[in-house]
């Protein structure tokens, strides 16, 4: 009636709420740190699965850093916005280190808002929370998925040479489609220059990146996007649904279906990436396992 495409089923199953007691207890401990979570700022539908787990941890946790507030507004995120928020908490690095620590889990997600209020976006704020974490528990493989520093290369170094294990920023969409879907300051070939920054300063890093499907794009767009994040030398690339968070957000255009997710996931492997994980829920997961030190892909 109003333009909204009903849910299908492949989806609706997999979306059935419940508050166990696994992530109430995770939820307590993180507002006792002061931590966000992207998992809740942003409703990720994957709460459920990567918190309730069964285990008395979750299969990875991804956090969000300096705050719960970013200087920018894409089109699809739900993540509250203001010109100035407020100013970093000097404690997180150590706090979030401590924390995640004590969970014992392998593999940790490090994200954050986009702060284009501070000179370097962030960068040493985030490097900080990399180098107590390895400190803490160098076991923990530990992926940043980072702004694009609104193109400030040095911000990218400072992130490259912090220790963390998989360098990840988000592409979110097709070229077509950037200026509409995200804030006007993030450009698509901003994006893939900080990708392939990250990668000539640190070969060695794993580097990621993610679209977002169901938002009008064809397939010569999406394959185009893939073969342009293979150029910057991008390794792992994820590719999920499009949810609409909340009635203000974009409207998803395409329920996108599990066999056309496959068909990508072959595509780009066709491509060349080390790993590729596609489906309608593929928004948060893990990627690796560590024996001996070495990152396997799972
Ligand atoms: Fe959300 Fe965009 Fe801010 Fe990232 S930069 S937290 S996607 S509004």
């Amino acid at each position: 009636v109003n333009g909204r495409l009903r849910m299908p089923d492949w989806l609706k199953r997999d979306l059935v709420h419940g508050g166990d007691q696994n992530q109430l207890r995770l939820k307590k401990q993180l507002r006792g740190l002061k931590l966000a979570t992207v998992c809740e700022e942003a409703r990720c539908p994957n709460i459920n699965e990567c918190w309730g787990g069964g285990d008395d941890v979750p299969a990875t946790a991804t956090i969000m850093l300096m705050g719960d507030t970013c200087t920018r507004g894409c089109r699809f995120c739900s993540v509250k916005t203001a010109r100035n928020p407020p100013k970093l908490d000097e404690n997180e690095p150590e706090n979030t280190a401590k924390a995640v620590a004590s969970w014992g889990v392998e593999y940790i997600v490090l994200t954050s808002v986009d702060r284009d209020d501070l000179p370097d976006g962030g960068a040493t704020h985030i490097a900080k929370t990399v180098q107590q974490l390895k400190k803490e528990a160098g076991h923990i493989l530990v992926e940043c998925l980072v702004p694009d520093f609104a193109g400030n290369l040095s911000s990218v170094e400072t992130i490259a040479h912090s220790g963390l294990d998989v360098y990840a920023h988000n592409l979110e969409t097709v070229r077509r489609l950037t200026p509409w879907v995200r804030d006007p300051r993030a450009k698509y070939d901003q994006s893939l220059t900080a990708l392939k920054h990250a990668k000539e300063t640190k070969p060695s890093l794993i580097t990621k990146s993610s679209l977002m499907l169901g938002l009008g794009e064809t397939d010569e767009e999406i394959e185009q996007a893939m073969m342009d994040l293979r150029e910057v030398g991008v390794e792992a690339l994820t590719l999920g649904q499009y949810m609409q968070p909340t009635k203000r957000h974009l409207l998803v255009k395409e329920w996108v279906t599990p066999e056309k997710f496959d068909y990508w996931k072959t595509k780009g492997d066709e491509l060349g990436f080390l790993y590729t994980a596609s489906g309608p829920l593929m928004s948060i997961e893990i990627i690796a396992k560590v024996e001996n030190d070495n990152a396997i892909f799972l």
